[in-house]
């Protein structure tokens, strides 16, 4: 606390992001990162970055990087909006999307950087609880709104909604945006991309932090309507016309053109999840169905905590959130690589 500090500094609640610890060694389950390096095609993009071009600014409008998220989902480059990380683009999101007179709605429990960015724009929201199974019920979005979001899959629950449930919100929505945050999209669930040409109130937000292996590097984008676009674009150049760096742009589309790479390192993260999941059911746990590179589980004999911390012990470091309440006898445990896997099953066998 200062008397220099800004009245909305004072109020503000700030996300805590997952630890990066310090030692070596530890198995890292906690942050959802991809247990699989980048493409070796975006480590030559890099090197070949590594120049006297440094000296000037990249593009401010990152063309090129638009152009290849445009073609990867066969849109136009002006349904396109880049940014540093997703957690920028949705920041922006907030701004000048989501602030309106009626509260803007997402689940009560969620992806907890939504109602940071409420704080710091001065957003009134509405958190609408998960179902009995921890499922977003869209039913329960039939009000008022100034806008809704929620992450497909859902974190930290990994459960996955349908492409139809989706579809069916933005026709009784039409009247506010819909932002589907698919930061987990390619583990396993259907991509709202293809409704972007039939609804101009659905803005899809991405990363390559996660199924791209790039969460060092900060790369998100927003797909949507130009009228969408142009708004994210208005607060962009309010803030930084240089979001993207030389090297992530040269990094972003490398990986994107990879697909032969993504495709295989995301079809292993599936197959050591279905693994991970069948084991950790025989030893007695409770693991909602995930659409993620992560799973989200509870032992009827076991508190979270304490098994969180007797990993940790064990050199596996996974994720426990106190609050709220509902879920503090969970974890949330990314998918690591096959030998990973292997010694988290084991580990667990013995705990539990
Ligand atoms: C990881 C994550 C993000 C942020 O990703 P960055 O692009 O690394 O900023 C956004 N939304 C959800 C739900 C996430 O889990």
């Amino acid at each position: 606390m200062s008397k220099y500090w800004s009245d909305i500094v004072h109020k503000l609640t700030p996300y805590v992001p997952g630890e990066q610890p310090k030692i070596q060694n530890l198995i890292k389950l906690n942050t959802n990162e991809n247990p699989y390096g980048p493409s070796p095609k975006v480590i030559s993009a890099l090197q070949a970055v590594v120049n006297d071009s440094l000296r000037l600014y990249p593009d401010p409008d990152s063309s090129q990087l638009k152009s290849a998220v445009a073609d990867y989902y066969g849109l136009q480059p002006n349904q396109v909006f880049v940014g540093n990380g997703s957690d920028e683009v949705l920041a922006h999101v907030f701004q000048a999307l989501l602030k309106h007179e009626a509260p803007l709605l997402f689940p009560d429990i969620t992806y907890s950087f939504y109602p940071v960015y409420c704080g710091l724009y001065g957003i009134d929201y509405e958190a609408v609880p998960l179902n009995d199974n921890f499922e977003i019920a869209l039913a329960d979005y039939s009000k008022a709104n100034g806008g809704i979001i929620f992450p497909n899959p859902n974190a930290p629950t990994g459960i996955p909604l349908p492409l139809s449930s989706i579809e069916s919100l933005l026709k009784t929505n039409a009247d506010s945006v819909v932002v589907i945050d698919e930061a987990y999209v390619d583990f396993g669930t259907q991509s709202a991309v293809s409704l972007i040409n039939h609804y101009p109130n659905l803005l899809v937000v991405q990363t390559l932090s996660k199924a791209r292996s790039l969460a060092g590097l900060r790369v998100g984008f927003a797909m949507g309507h130009p009228q969408l676009i142009e708004a994210l674009i208005r607060v962009k150049d309010s803030f930084n016309s240089y979001p993207i760096d030389r090297f992530a742009e040269a990094g972003a589309i490398a990986a994107l053109q990879d697909t032969a790479y993504f495709e295989e390192t995301r079809q292993k993260v599936i197959a050591s999840r279905v693994n991970l999941v069948g084991a950790m059911q025989t030893m007695g746990f409770d693991v909602l169905p995930s659409g993620a590179n992560f799973i989200f589980a509870c032992h009827p004999n076991h508190d979270a905590a304490e098994l969180a911390q007797k990993l940790r012990e064990h050199g596996i470091i996974v994720r426990h959130f106190k609050r709220p309440e509902r879920i503090a006898q969970f974890l949330r445990i990314t998918i690591g690589n096959e030998a990973q896997t292997e010694q988290l099953i084991t580990t667990l066998k013995m705990l539990t």
